[in-house]
């Protein structure tokens, strides 16, 4: 063994140890240091031939690249839709990398029943039968992208071909309608072979971000010949949801495929108040849902649910003579884009564990509350103007006079040490956005962002 490893192999417990110390460190700082420092990241050097072990790795790391980290775990990043890692969360991903599973097959240990397990509560948590099965994936997108991929095995099924054997062209042209699709269903469209351009948008309801049931029901009369709906559940810059029930009665008529899209959106589940938001999920033939958004655990972890995981196996299924048969339940290898991946379900596991349906609705009630409070902030703050109604957990606003695209840039970099937005375009205007989705975040934080922001606004004279 190289005598740095054998040295750093000596000393495990010790300089394990000193990286939860530093571990420590960083969340401390959290509060305080600029939500996304913008100073000029170091110098890149060159290998190291000898790098003298873990211990020289983690001082270089503190010295060089830690101060340039942004506090993406911390209370006051509220770009895109970003939530932070609970304890409980943090633990579980940490045994991940120690425990370094690969559990993909049922020839290895027990990590494939521990993710079969936590699919099922997380099927509970967000209200869903046990006619969805789950996969855990790398994010939203890839959850989407898998979701697409069913649908598209679904549509050759009904077409009379097999996707998965003859290719993506023995469909034809491809219809995939949506009202306000996440920019990710584009990129999977492109990435399955169906072409962004299959994408076609349905109108919204005026003032919304909803599709217009009787618009999309009189493209669906016209259109003959099977169709993949990509409902949203919570779309970025309002988070407004398509009327689930009456999408899945559509499909039920037409005869389509329903993919909901739920990144963050599946998460109003949890809170009786908000559950009414996300009625009728289950009638969804395949499901997205981020698990590094709302549910609080590091990146990188999503959920991927269906109602026929007999179709995902036809698209994913790698058989080789040494990984066994697919028989019934078909070991995660035959699920999922990757053939080899970690024990992802293992932070989710934890968190659960540890908090429970309450701890994690009380996430996502502080969160609404937040985004509200922030909201009406936004409303009495002379020179502000809110976009949009807070239906959730963002705050979507704009400059009341001249909102270029410059001056809210501007705006964004005025307030960036305190608290972290992101640009968007809604109504036709540039805008910002402030999304609530980290269980750090309190009212202090929403009165120090809404301060930073007024300050901004009134400018250096005042
Ligand atoms: C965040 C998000 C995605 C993409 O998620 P990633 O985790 O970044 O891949 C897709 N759809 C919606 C509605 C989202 O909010």
């Amino acid at each position: 063994m190289h005598p740095e490893l054998a040295a750093d192999l000596d000393q495990l417990p010790a300089l394990l140890e000193e990286t939860r110390r530093a571990a420590a460190a960083f969340l401390a700082s959290l509060d305080e240091r600029p939500v996304v420092p913008r100073a000029d990241p170091p110098a890149r050097t060159p290998l190291a031939e000898r790098g003298g072990g873990l211990r020289a790795a983690l001082a270089e790391f503190g010295e060089r690249w830690e101060p340039g980290l942004s506090a993406g775990a911390g209370p006051r990043y509220f770009g895109f839709v970003t939530g932070g890692a609970t304890p409980a969360a943090l633990a579980g991903d940490w045994l991940t990398a120690a425990a370094d599973q690969n559990s993909n097959s049922s020839l290895d240990g027990a990590g494939q029943q521990l993710e079969r397990e936590t699919v099922g509560w997380l099927r509970e948590l967000f209200g869903l039968s046990a006619a969805h099965a789950g996969t855990f994936v790398s994010g939203a997108t890839m959850s989407n992208t898998v979701g697409l991929a069913i649908a598209r095995q679904w549509l050759g099924e009904r077409l009379g071909v097999d996707v998965a054997e003859d290719g993506a062209a023995a469909l034809g042209r491809v219809r995939v309608l949506s009202g306000s699709a996440h920019s990710s269903v584009a990129k999977a469209l492109s990435v399955l072979g169906l072409g962004r351009g299959a994408l076609t948008r349905v109108p919204v309801l005026p003032g919304r971000e909803a599709v217009d049931v009787a618009a999309l029901e009189r493209m669906l009369a016209e259109h003959d010949g099977p169709c993949v709906l990509v409902a949203n559940a919570g779309t970025v810059n309002t988070v407004d949801f398509d009327d689930l029930r009456a999408l899945a009665d559509l499909r039920d008529r037409h005869g389509c495929w329903l993919h909901v899209d739920a990144a963050f959106g599946a998460f109003a589940a949890l809170v009786p108040e908000h559950a009414a938001l996300v009625a009728g999920l289950d009638r969804a033939d395949s499901i997205c849902v981020d698990l590094h958004k709302w549910l609080n655990v590091p990146y990188d972890s999503a959920v991927q649910f269906t109602r026929r995981p007999d179709l995902q196996a036809e698209v994913f299924r790698n058989a080789a003579a040494y990984l066994g048969p697919l028989g019934e339940h078909p070991d995660l290898v035959h699920l999922t884009p990757e053939n080899s991946h970690r024990l992802r379900a293992l932070a989710a596991w934890f968190t659960l564990r540890a908090y429970g349906r309450a701890g994690h609705r009380e996430i996502v009630e502080r969160c609404v509350a937040g985004a509200r409070a922030l909201g009406e902030a936004v409303a009495g703050t002379p020179g502000l103007r809110l976009l949009a109604p807070v239906r959730l957990n963002v705050v979507c606003f704009t400059l009341a006079e001249d909102p270029t695209a410059d001056r809210l840039a501007a705006l964004a970099e005025a307030v960036a040490d305190e608290a972290f937005l992101t640009p968007t375009h809604y109504a036709g205007l540039p805008a910002l956005r402030a999304a609530f989705s980290n269980w750090r975040t309190t009212d202090a934080d929403v009165r120090r962002t809404a301060a930073a922001l007024a300050r901004a606004v009134r400018g250096p004279e005042a």
